[in-house]
């Protein structure tokens, strides 16, 4: 393990602090990253296979990389764009511009909630992943105009805007919905939309429903209804993914991720700090942390700002991608390789 740092210090003070968080190992990034030197993963949560044509990572490089694959992966957390906003929950559209543009200068490549649960993260060398998260199913996140495009001004048409003229920053999403999502009756052209560009749409129950509060089976129901209205939205697609209204767990915890009618590979939290990897004994896949998309303000010591300023130190334990999907690099310092996982190990 490494020696406790100034940044890490505070890390850990704002993982105590929160009760949203997992306890996991603050950050302590190795270096400044690679440019991005190949392409970026399609988009959507069905990853490419390999190509036979990429060369397997060895230990030099991923060195030369600083390689780190058991890293921390930010999750971003956002629900509206406005112009004036009134709560931390809201962004103006040129902070989330900003925002986007910093991740792409960053070599941050986004993926989507269910690619990493599914340990599907096939990024270009020297890379990190991001995922874009959306709750709640605002207008102004997505909407489409009358010729069937994402309106002006939503999030998704700025994301579009952002990954155009940043090769390589793929512009995919995970979007939480509930009923009537994007001010649609049913969701169902928006939801097929997003769908079918490369978005993962993943269930915030039908309601908006607080699991904690209600009975096992009402929490059954909520989670299963929110289910329906997207397979309903979407024919043949079947969401794989919960982010968790108020971060809160049902009381019968084992409903997060497998009730009557589903079953998950991962549940989002509300806060407050970076995941760890998939590929890492820390990855909890009922209680993934996310970070809030926030700048100044109230708490903003848990907001994104203030993490993509710490995981951009040299010895943050960011995650960076060694290139070569098979393998899982990382360096020797780090200590959590999740069992299953030996054969594919490369610890430099
Ligand atoms: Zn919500």
């Amino acid at each position: 393990m490494r020696l406790p740092s100034r940044l890490a210090l505070a890390a850990a003070i704002a993982f105590t602090a929160t009760a949203c968080s997992t306890p996991a190992a603050p950050p302590a990034r190795p270096g400044p990253a690679t440019p991005a030197s190949s392409t970026a993963a399609s988009p959507g949560t069905t990853p490419p296979h390999p190509t036979t044509t990429r060369a397997r990572i060895t230990a030099d490089t991923a060195r030369a990389l600083h390689a780190n694959e058991l890293g921390h992966i930010p999750i971003l957390m956002y629900h509206r764009l406005t112009p004036h906003p009134t709560s931390v929950y809201e962004r103006t559209p040129a902070d989330f511009t900003a925002e986007l543009t910093r991740l792409a200068n960053e070599h941050y490549i986004p993926t989507t909630t269910a690619a990493l649960t599914t340990r599907h993260l096939d990024l270009p060398p020297g890379t990190h992943p991001v995922v874009l998260t959306f709750d709640d199913g605002d207008p102004s996140i997505f909407t489409l105009t009358p010729h069937g495009d994402p309106a002006p001004g939503t999030a998704i048409r700025i994301l579009l805007d952002t990954a155009a003229t940043h090769p390589g920053f793929t512009p995919t999403a995970s979007l939480y919905v509930n009923q009537h999502p994007y001010g649609e009756p049913d969701g169902g052209p928006a939801l097929a939309w997003l769908h079918h560009h490369g978005f993962e749409i993943g269930n915030h129950t039908k309601t908006h429903t607080n699991l904690r509060t209600v009975t096992p089976a009402a929490a059954d129901t909520a989670i299963s209804d929110g289910d329906t209205l997207i397979r309903h939205a979407i024919p043949g697609y079947q969401p794989t993914t919960l982010a968790l209204p108020y971060g809160a767990h049902p009381h019968q915890e084992n409903l997060t991720l497998h009730g009557s009618t589903y079953t998950y590979t991962g549940a989002l939290l509300v806060g407050a700090g970076p995941a760890p990897s998939p590929y890492s004994t820390r990855f909890t896949p009922q209680s993934i942390p996310r970070i809030r998309s926030q700048t100044t303000g109230k708490e903003s010591q848990y907001g994104s700002t203030h993490w993509l300023d710490l995981l951009a130190q040299p010895g943050s334990h960011l995650y960076t991608s060694d290139g070569d999907p098979t393998t899982i690099t990382y360096p020797r310092s780090e200590t959590t390789l999740a069992p299953d996982l030996t054969s594919q190990a490369l610890a430099y």
